[in-house]
């Protein structure tokens, strides 16, 4: 098959990285015959440098002709950058907003996964974590509490502020055939997660859970309070299969999750839209302080491309293949610095690309 990829290299260690999963790409296309056509895009710091502005209106209409685009990360050193002696609307950041804004992207996925050979970076203890876990958190992107009305009044004497959380019935539908699908390639459970103690949007929510839930009878659905959820996430990570989740609390659930697993260089993300179009990027920066030294772990970006495999092209052959290949270059014992434990080997951003490639 042919696909149409967007490339977004970014800023600092962005091109680094980027290249390194392009690597792994061209393998699979090699291994399993198929062509991925690149375009190059430009976002971030490498846009302004080019454009003066941090997206243009025409990488945007290039990105939306793509069946997915796969970025590494924009920005560059907050401190020191000019990037950052512009105006908030006209910096790295802000071109990072508006083309998630321009695509239409309404579902966030992020991977949570614990390797056995990465245990000792998981602050949990080890019966807790067995042989590791691997989750999914699925949180809205676009509706709940962030973009409610808002307003701060004063009354009587009194500052008072209020932020508004709405969601309707086809903001919470979308989602959750989004979560439902991604448990269709996992394990075949969605946990949504609400309040439905407390608030009305969560009792609406698990209402629509339970109506979309009817079309998947192969999957297990539970609800959880999100209290519960947050505790259960470092008492028994494992139970999890996809997390089903509103803006707010996917938000900081999403970080609790993939923290537990302690190793930001290994943390892949998804963003999607209708249909199967996806952005796929590493959860990480831009790492300015380790830019242009061939240490920074590629291995967020590599999985990121395996999500655009499953996710956006529905190659789940090929994309276990790359999942499997980080897996072993894992058990021989190979390492970036950021996940350098005693006893392994030490290697480069450019080594890990090309042991993961050659494992495929
Ligand atoms: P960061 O994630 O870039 O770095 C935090 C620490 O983690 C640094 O010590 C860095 O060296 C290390 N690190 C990050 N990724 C790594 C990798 N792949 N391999 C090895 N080590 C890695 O966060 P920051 O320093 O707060 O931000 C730096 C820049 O990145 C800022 O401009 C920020 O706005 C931007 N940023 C971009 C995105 C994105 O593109 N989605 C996300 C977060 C931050």
């Amino acid at each position: 098959m042919e696909y149409n990829v967007g490339i977004i290299k970014g800023d600092c260690i962005g091109p680094e990285i980027v290249d390194e999963a392009m690597k792994v790409l061209d393998k699979v296309a090699e291994k399993f015959g198929h062509v991925f056509h690149y375009e190059q895009l430009l976002l971030g710091g490498a846009s302004i440098d080019e454009y003066g502005v941090p997206l243009t209106d025409d990488t945007l209409k290039k990105a939306r002709e793509k069946d997915a685009v796969l970025m590494g990360s924009i920005g560059g050193d907050t401190t020191t950058s000019p990037w950052y002696k512009l105006p908030a609307d006209k910096r790295p950041e802000a071109g990072l907003l508006a083309i998630r804004k321009g695509l239409g992207l309404f579902a966030n996925l992020r991977p949570a996964v614990l390797y056995e050979e990465l245990k000792q970076a998981c602050p949990l203890r080890d019966s807790i974590i067995g042989d590791g876990f691997d989750l999914m958190v699925m949180r809205e992107l676009t509706g709940g509490l962030y973009f409610g009305e808002r307003k701060t009044v004063t009354e009587n004497g009194i500052r008072k502020a209020y932020d508004s959380l709405a969601y309707d019935e086809n903001e919470i539908r979308r989602i959750t055939i989004k979560g439902f699908e991604t448990a269709m390639k996992r394990r075949k459970k969605v946990t949504s997660v609400d309040k439905a103690n407390v608030l009305d949007s969560s009792r609406l929510w698990r209402k629509v859970v339970e109506e979309v839930a009817k079309d998947y009878p192969e999957v297990t659905l539970e609800h959880m309070l999100v209290d519960n959820c947050a505790m259960q996430l470092v008492r028994n990570p494992k139970q999890f299969d996809v997390i089903l989740t509103e803006n707010m609390f996917g938000d900081i659930l999403s970080d609790e999750a993939s923290m537990v697993t302690g190793s930001i260089g290994m943390l892949s993300s998804a963003s999607m839209g209708e249909g199967k179009f996806g952005l796929y990027e590493p959860s990480h920066g831009s790492a300015p302080d380790i830019a242009g030294m061939n240490k920074a772990n590629p291995i967020a970006t590599i999985l990121s491309a395996a999500m655009m495999l499953r996710y956006s092209f529905d190659l789940d052959q090929e994309a276990d293949a790359v999942e499997a290949a980080v897996k072993e270059v894992l058990k021989q014992g190979l390492r970036t610095g950021d996940i350098m434990s005693e006893g392994k080997e030490l290697i480069g951003t450019k080594e890990m690309g090309d042991a993961i490639a050659a494992c495929i």
